[in-house]
């Protein structure tokens, strides 16, 4: 066992604060990654304010944290993937049992005994994991993913849950070249879709209330942005798109854009509106239309996303802050006001 700073609430209502936290020293299996910039998530925000308490309540202290890139700085003895020195990042997951069919088939999120990177129980110290607001954090290998050497850091640190949450869908719904993909939002996850749906080579269109952000969505590579307010001009899009992602945690009316839909088309939600939605029948109906959600990805799908992002030099769009923002960031993000994601450089906690 050993000591590392890390950033930490300890109630609901309490500020993230510095703290020191216990990481096990790395058994055979583990590498132990020394964080050099970690994602804030929105549902970093969640759990550290206990909003999901029924589905998945807080324990605290809470370390949050699940968008993690590092470099190794230690290897177990049975470690074959990677060696000091090597980039690696941890995203949602840090285990599974490896055996039930969800593992078997590469989607471990879905293992009824997933271990999430902070608020599960550790099975190797007790009490439960901590997150990437850290100095340091050691997991398996096998949930350990490599990092193209020619991303920037901190850019690459939200692909591990922005990143893999919208790249997932689209490879399900198999948006390839010449299909239509809508996003809605243009926040964290929707700037990522857009990236995503221009590189795999759909006509990506951007529904938005904001007019302010059409600039920004053509430049992320949308070929139109459509003001979601203006239902005439969204009307003119009636049963023609292939795909749609919404991202939108806000409430909202889902039938407008189930009607977009072709023929067979697809609609995945990767946001969590708090409500439930009131859907018409009727617009899944005709056009035998699909509604779908989406969860992270498994590990495999997580190492193709960022072999992809690679390939392609994707990146989230991050406005970079010391730890000790961390707060002040948070209420931005409940503001919307970043473009896109926030990522924090973890070099600033030694100063701490
Ligand atoms: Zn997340
Ligand atoms: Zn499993």
């Amino acid at each position: 066992m050993y000591k590392v700073k890390a950033y930490s609430a300890a109630s609901a209502t309490s500020p993230l604060a510095s703290t020191t936290i216990a990481r096990r020293d790395p058994t055979e299996h583990d590498v132990q990654i020394e964080i050099l910039f970690c994602g804030i998530c929105h549902s970093d925000v969640h759990h550290v304010r206990d909003e999901w308490h029924d589905r998945m309540p807080t324990v605290y202290a809470c370390v949050p944290g699940h968008e993690i890139v590092g470099r190794v700085t230690r290897v177990g003895s049975a470690v074959t993937k990677y060696k000091l020195g090597d980039l690696a990042a941890v995203g949602c997951l840090v285990d599974s049992d490896g055996t039930c069919p969800e593992c078997q088939a590469g989607v471990e999120q879905f293992c009824p005994n997933r271990i999430l990177t902070f608020n599960s129980p550790d099975k190797h110290l007790g009490g439960i994991t901590y997150g990437g607001y850290s100095d340091s954090v050691v997991v398996d290998e096998r949930f350990a993913l490599r990092v193209p050497s020619n991303l920037d850091l901190a850019g690459a640190a939200p692909l591990l849950c922005a990143g893999i949450t919208t790249y997932s869908p689209m490879r399900r719904w198999r948006v390839t070249k010449d299909k239509k993909v809508g996003v809605v939002g243009l926040g964290g996850l929707g700037h990522m879709g857009v990236k995503f749906a221009h590189a795999l080579g759909a006509h990506v269109v951007v529904f938005t209330t904001s007019p302010n952000k059409k600039e920004d969505a053509l430049r992320l590579g949308a070929n139109e942005v459509v003001v979601s307010r203006n239902a005439g001009e969204i009307h003119k899009h009636a049963c023609t798109f292939d795909f749609i992602l919404d991202t939108v945690s806000a409430d909202h009316d889902i039938n407008g854009y189930i009607q977009l839909l072709r023929r067979d088309g697809n609609i995945t939600l990767v946001g969590a509106p708090a409500k439930p939605f009131a859907v018409a029948a009727f617009g899944l109906l005709f056009g035998c239309r699909n509604l779908s959600g989406s969860l992270i990805g498994g590990i495999p799908e997580t190492q193709e996303m960022l072999d992809f992002c690679g390939a392609h030099n994707i990146t989230a769009d991050v406005e970079v802050i010391p730890i000790q923002k961390v707060n002040e960031a948070y209420e931005r993000l409940l503001k919307a006001d970043v473009k896109y994601r926030f990522s924090i450089d973890m070099a600033s906690l030694k100063s701490d």
